[in-house]
C-alpha cells in the first residue's frame, strides 16, 4: 500500500495539503481526509498545508474558513507555513488561463446545460444519475485558435479545455491501485472557467498544487474521479504531477456508502475529550487500530500513537 519512502529518513520534501471548501464545518468525512493527510504528512517527516478553497463564492459560508481552522487546532491537526485562500489567487489562474490560450488548447463554449442535454439526447447519449453530462464538443473549433487575452475574461461564456483525442489515461494511486479513465468518453473538453467569471476546482487545484510545491496528495475517494483531469492539466501545463492516494470512502458495517446524513453532520470538538472522540472516529475509519483509549490520553500522545499506526498500516501491507 500507500507511499512507502522510508519513513525513518528524514525531511524528503514531502509536502501535502489539506484543502478544504468553506461550505460549511468539518463533518465526519472531511475530518477523515484532514486527519489521513496530517498523519501521512507527519509520518513522511513532511509538511502540511492548509488551503482554503473559497472560488466559489455562492457556495461559501461566511466565517466556515475560521470555523474549520478552529476545529482542526481543536484536534492538534496544526499546519506548517501560513495557510492559503484561493480567492486571493485570482491573478494565478489568469496565467494558467492564458498560458493554455498561447498553446491553442482552450476554447469559448455557451452551451446551456440543456442545449448539452439535447445534443447528447440526439445521439442517443445517455447520462446516468448524479454523474456529469460528457461535453459533446459542440462549440469547439477545429483548429483551436489563438484568442485575444481580453477576451478570456469577457464573461461572454465558460472556457474549456481541448481534449487531444483518444486520451485515456493511467495512474497508480497509493491505496486504490491502477486507475484508468478514457477522458473523452468519461469527460470530455472540461470547464476551466465559468461563464460567470469563477474559476473551476480543476484549473485551480492544478495551479495551487503545482505554486505551492505539494508532493503528495491525500484526499478522499469522492475526488478519485477528477484524477485524471488534474494529471492531464499537469502535463499540459508543464507541471510535475504528485503521488496520489485517495483515502477509502467511510463504510458502514453492511459495507455501504454512509449516509449523507450521517457523513455531513458537523462534528464537535468544544472539549478535548469531543475531539479526541471524533479524531478516534476518523481513525477507525482510516484503518487505525490498537489506539490508546483511555480517558487519560491526551490529543498530543493520541496523534503521535495515530502517527506511528499509520507507519505500521503502510509497511504492513
Ligand atoms: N476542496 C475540495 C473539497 O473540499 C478538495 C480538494 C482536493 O483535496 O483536491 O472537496
Ligand atoms: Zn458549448
Amino acid at each position: 500500500m500507500p507511499n512507502l519512502k522510508n519513513p525513518s529518513s528524514p525531511a524528503d520534501g514531502y509536502r501535502g495539503r489539506f484543502a478544504p471548501s468553506p461550505t460549511g464545518p468539518l463533518h465526519a468525512g472531511s475530518l477523515v481526509a484532514a486527519l489521513g493527510s496530517w498523519l501521512d504528512a507527519r509520518k513522511n517527516h513532511g509538511k502540511w498545508l492548509l488551503r482554503i478553497e473559497d472560488l466559489d463564492a455562492p457556495r461559501c459560508i461566511p466565517g466556515a474558513d475560521q470555523e474549520i481552522m478552529r476545529q482542526l487546532l481543536a484536534c492538534g491537526l496544526n499546519w506548517d507555513e501560513e495557510p492559503t485562500w484561493q480567492s486571493k489567487h485570482q491573478d494565478r489562474y489568469k496565467q494558467a488561463l492564458e498560458r493554455l490560450n498561447g498553446l491553442q488548447t482552450i476554447y469559448p463554449c455557451t452551451c446551456s446545460r440543456q442545449s448539452i442535454a439535447n445534443v447528447l439526447e440526439a445521439r442517443g447519449v445517455v447520462t446516468p444519475r448524479n454523474q456529469e453530462m460528457v461535453y459533446p464538443g459542440s462549440c469547439r473549433p477545429q483548429p483551436i485558435p489563438q484568442y485575444e487575452d481580453g477576451n478570456l475574461f469577457s464573461n461572454e461564456g465558460a472556457w474549456r479545455l481541448a481534449l487531444p483525442s483518444k486520451l485515456t489515461l493511467q495512474f497508480e494511486d497509493q491505496v486504490q491501485g491502477k486507475q484508468s479513465q478514457n477522458l473523452n468518453q468519461e469527460v470530455g473538453d472540461f470547464v476551466l472557467r465559468r461563464r460567470d467569471g469563477v474559476f473551476t476546482y480543476q484549473l485551480a487545484v492544478v495551479v495551487d498544487d503545482a505554486a505551492q510545491e505539494i508532493t503528495d496528495i491525500v484526499r478522499g475517494a469522492d475526488l478519485l474521479n477528477n484524477t485524471a483531469r488534474q494529471i492531464h492539466l499537469q502535463k499540459v501545463l508543464g507541471y510535475t504531477s504528485p503521488s496520489y492516494l485517495h483515502l477509502p470512502l467511510v463504510l458502514d458495517e453492511h459495507g455501504e456508502k454512509l449516509s449523507k446524513q450521517t457523513l455531513a453532520s458537523a462534528i464537535h470538538t468544544d472539549t478535548a475529550q469531543q475531539a479526541l472522540q471524533e479524531l478516534r472516529k476518523a481513525a477507525e475509519h482510516l484503518g487505525l487500530s490498537d489506539l490508546p483509549d483511555g480517558k487519560e490520553t491526551s490529543i498530543a500522545e493520541w496523534l503521535l500513537a495515530a502517527t506511528q499506526a499509520w507507519g505500521r498500516k503502510i509497511t504492513s501491507s
